[in-house]
């Protein structure tokens, strides 16, 4: 892929100076946001996580972030003889360290809610601590490389996703609050959060599940809705960060709809939170770039190759279902050969423009014909 072996005038091969740079600047970047959430909590961190934080620990991370990313940064130059990246990393550990880096005071903390830079850091360390292994370990394209083309425009939807995390919280759970409280019954509700954790994991999963499919067949369904969910399917190559690819609107209208029967059926708040961390680490893995054949989970809970047949160029508008793969089986959508993954991905005609602010506003254009879905 031409993109894999030269982006930003660097030489892509290992010890050119490419991933080195890159490293700097990741590294660098995460500390530097570590930094800036010390400096302005009220601003950028979450306020209900705050308390949560073990803060010697954290300061003990933006440490060593820092130090490995100026490290980098100069290997990154040493090895390429070009500044760009190394630069970058060095540039933004010296303006951390200026802020007073990982010992930095915390600031004045206020009742200011804005974004979430802290949840940002937090998941794009972990996930990519995962994954980025487990692609280069398992991978099924080994040519594919983490810095595939898009692989920016992902970023990105990540980056404003988790940034914007209070707000889409808020949007997510306010409209069940609203519109569905004449549907809550007091006895109904004692019932089902009096039950076993594990259960009401199970029946989460399951509840979510249903109207999960519900809406996103809906989404590939009606034309105008399609255009949202499109943006999702305009990846044409699979990874853990194309999982990130979703539209806010696709986001946050599916997240909903899918938690109005979690809110009115009055699940308790242990099994929602192990559901919560279920999703944010299988929604991701399902879109990886892994090899792995689960047979025998074919039909339990969706799979890598399940859900990489959802993105395939041909056949489309099968594999709806999130979590519960017989669902499709049920209602006479499933699509999974034996053994075999999909030739290509994407959508057919390529109708979704890329980069990110493209994408945010193409579906709120007018449709000039009606892109095929896939
Ligand atoms: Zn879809
Ligand atoms: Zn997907």
């Amino acid at each position: 892929m031409a993109l894999a072996e030269r982006s930003l005038g660097y030489d892509t091969r290992f010890g050119r100076g490419f991933i080195s740079g890159v490293f700097a600047v990741a590294l660098a970047a995460l500390g530097f946001g570590g930094v800036l959430c010390l400096r302005f909590p009220s601003f950028l961190t979450t306020p209900d996580a705050r308390a949560l934080y073990p803060l010697d620990l954290i300061r003990f991370l933006i440490h060593l972030h820092l130090v490995a990313g100026f490290g980098l940064g100069v290997l990154s130059i040493v090895l390429s003889r070009r500044a760009l990246l190394g630069l970058t990393g060095i540039a933004l550990v010296v303006t951390a360290t200026l802020l007073g880096g990982s010992q930095a005071p915390i600031g004045t903390l206020g009742g200011t809610r804005a974004l979430g830079l802290d949840w940002f850091l937090l998941n794009i360390l972990v996930l990519a601590m995962l994954f980025v292994p487990l692609e280069r370990l398992f991978a099924r394209l080994p040519a594919q490389g983490i810095f595939r083309p898009g692989w920016l425009t992902d970023l990105l939807h990540f980056g404003v996703s988790h940034l914007l995390v209070q707000l889409t919280v808020l949007l997510t759970l306010v409209p069940a609050a609203l519109f569905f409280k004449w549907a809550v019954h007091p006895a109904i509700q004692h019932a089902v959060a009096s039950q076993p954790a594990l259960l009401q994991f199970v029946e989460i999963v399951l509840v979510a599940d249903l109207s999960e499919y519900a809406v996103h067949r809906l989404f590939h369904a009606v034309p105008w809705l399609w255009r949202f969910h499109a943006v999702h399917h305009s990846s044409e190559a699979m990874d853990w960060l194309a999982a990130s690819r979703i539209h806010l609107v696709d986001a946050v209208v599916t997240r909903a709809l899918a938690f109005v029967p979690l809110y009115v059926l009055g699940f308790a708040p242990p099994a929602l939170y192990a559901y919560l961390v279920f999703v944010s680490f299988h929604a991701v893995f399902i879109h990886a770039n892994v090899r792995f054949d689960l047979r025998a989970l074919d039909w339990v809970v969706v799979t890598p190759r399940f859900h990489h047949w959802h993105h395939a160029a041909h056949p489309v508008d099968k594999n709806f279902a999130v979590h519960l793969p017989w669902l499709d089986r049920l209602f006479g959508t499933a699509h999974l050969p034996p053994g075999r993954w999909p030739d290509a991905y994407g959508i057919a005609g390529r109708p979704v423009p890329e980069g990110y602010w493209r994408q945010l506003v193409w579906p709120l254009q007018r449709a000039r014909r009606r892109p095929s879905p896939g």
